[in-house]
């Protein structure tokens, strides 16, 4: 059985993976950089340990680092959360050579799906239908001309080491294949050190869907149903919810299976998700495989009632799922939004700062993973995330109006935050109908962003932090009722005004 959990992560993920391992009777260590030694993950873990300054290159990335922290530590087993050397075969293989269990997939299956040209290649022999493309790594620019025009446009050429939409251009017709190889090349070459691409048929109105599922060592594996992500920015996701509202039972059933085929192809182990772009004739094309936990999670947790954290620490620890498929189905519908420290209407800039406010929305139906509080300066090396609001309802609508409400009552001063962009998105009749796919946000753009000048914005700033001020004399911070019903009034007049103009 495993005693203590070393956590290779920060932010709102240790924080999660804290509370399951507390609740197992598990011991947790902390690792932290410099700038985040007033990270809630420190506070809440049993023991905290430094690795170093506050670049994740000098800490959070630094392999040695944590293996020395977890063996200063005595802790039994690592768990690497997301993002960071989550999926990082080699850290996976140090940390079993030093007798320590790493929570997740052996190294050999993060190898075979972190290259997702292989994983094409492994996906179409076990069946699983891929998108059309290239099933080998291209780096000659002239090979990936002759390429292209083979495959037909529109086209997408993604970096073979891809990962959070970076090294990805579109390209629509033949004159713009040279310049997109080019951009497409060195994006991936500074953001993985590795220029080779890939080309795929671009799916012209996708879904995002995908699926997740878990194993253990004796050879069972189950599918947790679907996640739908198609609302995204930049190729990145920031709503999801379960179930879709395309999904049908049949289409899940057999896409549940694929996903099975897929994660036993590679002696899968642990928890992972199959990604599929799925067309508007619910034809379904693999994507890519996450070897680790995702972000969105929380959202097949609230549906299935599958604490996924602590069946992936019973698995690494050598006991059987506690699952049979027949065990898991959908009950009711979640969305979670993720809450970033970004100006949506300034090219979602990221926004780092201190934390002046901060009020949380509750109630039933709800549930907020987060790490800041009052008085935190969010860092500004790390991703720029700093909770999901996850809401469940008997049915989808109401799923949305919790949603709704959830973020009116969400009221962060001090930064920006992407709140009342998310609120817009909730409230967008065409997201309420869940008629959508990947181009939601575009097709969207002028009722979702803010059409105001920034001078007016500055006004509005200037005078809410006026009022701010004020209330909080009048208060000495006691009566924080008062701030969401003020977030609301803040928005709706200002949209009122100008809807006037
Ligand atoms: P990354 O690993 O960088 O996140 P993915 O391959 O998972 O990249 O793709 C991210 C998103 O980009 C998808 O969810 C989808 O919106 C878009 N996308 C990727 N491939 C295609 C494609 N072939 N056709 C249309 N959209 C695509």
């Amino acid at each position: 059985m495993i005693k203590k959990v070393l956590i290779a992560n920060r932010g709102e993920i240790a924080v999660r993976i804290i509370r399951t391992c507390r609740e197992m009777g598990i011991e947790t260590v902390a690792v932290f950089s410099d700038a985040d030694r007033k990270s809630l993950h420190v506070r809440y873990a049993d023991e905290a340990i430094h690795i170093g300054n506050s670049p994740s290159t000098e800490s959070y990335l630094v392999k040695e680092k944590i293996l020395n922290a977890a063996k200063i530590s005595g802790a039994d087993a690592i768990h690497p959360g997301y993002g960071f050397l989550s999926e990082n075969a080699d850290f996976a293989e140090l940390t079993r050579n030093e007798g320590i269990i790493f929570i997740g997939p052996s190294a050999e299956s993060i190898r075979l799906m972190g290259d997702k040209i292989s994983a094409r290649s492994i996906m179409e022999k076990a069946g699983v239908p891929v998108v059309p493309g290239t099933t080998e790594k291209i780096r000659d620019t002239e090979k990936a001309l002759e390429i292209i025009k083979t495959i037909g446009f529109p086209i997408i050429i993604k970096a073979s080491a891809g990962g959070g939409g970076k090294g990805m251009r579109l390209v629509l017709k033949e004159s713009e294949s040279l310049q997109a190889i080019n951009s497409a090349k060195s994006e991936a070459k500074a953001a993985f050190n590795d220029d080779s691409v890939y080309i795929e048929k671009y799916i012209s109105s996708p879904h995002h869907i995908e699926f997740q599922v878990i194993a253990d060592k004796f050879g069972n594996i189950i599918h947790l149903c679907e996640r739908e992500c198609s609302i995204q920015r930049r190729h990145q996701k920031i709503i999801e919810e379960t179930p879709s509202p395309i999904m049908t039972e049949e289409l899940r059933k057999e896409m549940g299976e694929k996903a099975i085929a897929a994660a036993r192809s590679v002696n899968y182990e642990g928890a992972g998700t199959i990604e599929f772009l799925v067309d508007d004739k619910l034809n379904y094309y693999f994507l890519e495989m996450n070897t680790r936990l995702q972000v969105e999670h929380p959202i097949t947790e609230r549906v299935t009632g599958v604490d996924l954290v602590k069946e992936q620490i019973r698995v690494a620890a050598g006991e059987k799922l506690s699952y049979e498929q027949s065990d898991i189905f959908q009950d009711g519908h979640a969305i979670e939004c993720r809450i970033y420290a970004e100006d949506p209407d300034n090219n979602f800039m990221p926004s780092p700062g201190l934390i002046r406010k901060i009020s949380e929305p509750m109630g039933f139906g709800v549930r907020t993973d987060g790490y800041v509080y009052e008085g935190y300066e969010i860092p500004i090396y790390y991703d720029p995330m700093i909770s999901k609001l996850i809401t469940w309802g008997k049915i989808r609508s109401e799923a949305i109006t919790r949603m709704s409400r959830s973020l009116g009552e969400y009221y962060i001063m001090g930064i920006k935050t992407s709140i009342d962009f998310l609120k817009r998105i909730m409230e967008n009749p065409e997201f309420v109908q869940g008629v959508y796919d990947t181009h939601f946000i575009d097709t969207h753009k002028e009722q979702l962003f803010s059409p105001c000048d920034n001078v007016k914005e500055i006004e509005d700033l200037a005078m809410i932090v006026a009022f701010m001020e004020h209330m909080e004399n009048i208060t000495s911070g006691q009566d924080l009722s008062l701030y969401p019903n003020f977030s609301n009034w803040k928005l709706q007049n200002r949209r009122k005004n100008l809807s006037q103009q």
